[in-house]
C-alpha cells in the first residue's frame, strides 16, 4: 500500500477509536483535503477507498476532475468568490464555505439557471477570529441561515467551521461543541434534514469526531505537508 493509503487507514482508525468517546452519537465520514497536490496523490488516496475530496480552489477541482473517476464527490471547503460559482454547478457534491446572503444568491441563481439543486453548509467563524471567513456574531448568523434557507434551488445541510490552528486539540474542543449547539438549536428549523456538521482537522479530527463532526476535513495528515496555497 502506499504511504497516502497507508496515511489514510492511520485516520480512519483514529476516527473509529474516537467514536466510542462520542458525546453523541454522530457516522464520522472523512474528507481527504488534496488542495495543491497532484493527481497521482489522489489516485493512491482513491486506490486506498476514499471517495470524498475536498478542494479549495474552483480552478483546481475544474482541472482535477476530468483526470480522475467519475464517482469522487467533491467538496469545495475554500473560500468562493461569487462569479466564480457557475463553474461549480452540477460539478462538486456540496458546498461547505458560504459565508454570505450574496454568496448564496448567487448559488441559487446559477442553480435555477442550471435546473439543479445545490447542496451547502454555512461557515460560522466560531472562534471570532479575524483571519477567517464568516462572523461568530450568532443573531447575525441566524439572520443570514434564515434568509439562505428560503432561497429557491438551494439546500442548506448544516454548518461548517474552520477551528483555530493550535498545537492543543482540546482547546477546540468548545468550538466543535458551539457549532453544534447551533445546529441542534436556533438554527435547526433551517437545516434541511439530519444536520450536517464539517469540522476538523489534521490537529484536531479526533476532538471533533467525539463532538459530533458528520465530516472531517484531514489534508497533510493524508497527503504530507504542503508548500503553497495554505
Ligand atoms: C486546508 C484545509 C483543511 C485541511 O487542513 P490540514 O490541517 O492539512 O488537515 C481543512 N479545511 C479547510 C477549509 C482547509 O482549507
Amino acid at each position: 500500500m502506499s504511504v497516502i493509503g497507508e496515511n489514510i487507514k492511520e485516520v480512519l482508525a483514529d476516527i473509529e477509536e474516537a467514536k466510542k468517546g462520542q458525546r453523541v452519537s454522530a457516522d464520522s465520514k472523512l474528507i481527504a483535503v488534496s488542495k495543491t497536490k497532484p493527481v497521482e496523490d489522489l489516485r493512491d488516496a482513491y486506490e486506498a477507498g476514499m471517495r470524498d475530496f475536498g478542494e479549495n480552489k474552483v480552478q483546481e477541482i475544474m482541472d482535477k476532475i476530468p483526470a480522475l473517476p467519475g464517482d469522487i464527490r467533491w467538496h469545495m471547503i475554500g473560500h468562493l468568490q461569487t462569479n466564480k460559482v457557475k463553474y461549480l454547478m452540477g460539478k462538486v457534491y456540496l458546498i461547505h464555505s458560504v459565508d454570505t446572503l450574496k454568496l448564496a444568491e448567487e448559488i441559487s441563481k446559477q442553480s435555477i439557471k442550471n435546473n439543479l439543486t445545490t447542496d451547502i453548509l454555512i461557515e460560522i467563524n466560531v472562534a471570532g477570529e479575524d483571519s477567517k471567513f464568516g462572523t461568530s456574531d450568532m443573531d447575525a448568523n441566524l439572520e443570514m441561515i434564515k434568509a439562505i434557507s428560503e432561497l429557491d434551488n438551494v439546500r442548506v445541510r448544516g454548518l461548517m467551521t474552520i477551528a483555530p490552528m493550535t498545537n492543543d486539540a482540546e482547546s477546540n474542543r468548545p468550538y466543535f461543541r458551539k457549532l453544534r449547539e447551533f445546529a441542534y438549536g436556533a438554527a435547526r428549523p433551517y437545516i434541511d434534514g439530519e444536520p450536517v456538521l464539517s469540522m476538523g482537522m489534521s490537529g484536531d479530527y479526533k476532538v471533533a469526531v467525539e463532538e459530533g463532526a458528520t465530516y472531517v476535513r484531514v489534508g497533510s495528515k493524508i497527503f504530507g505537508q504542503r508548500y503553497y496555497n495554505i
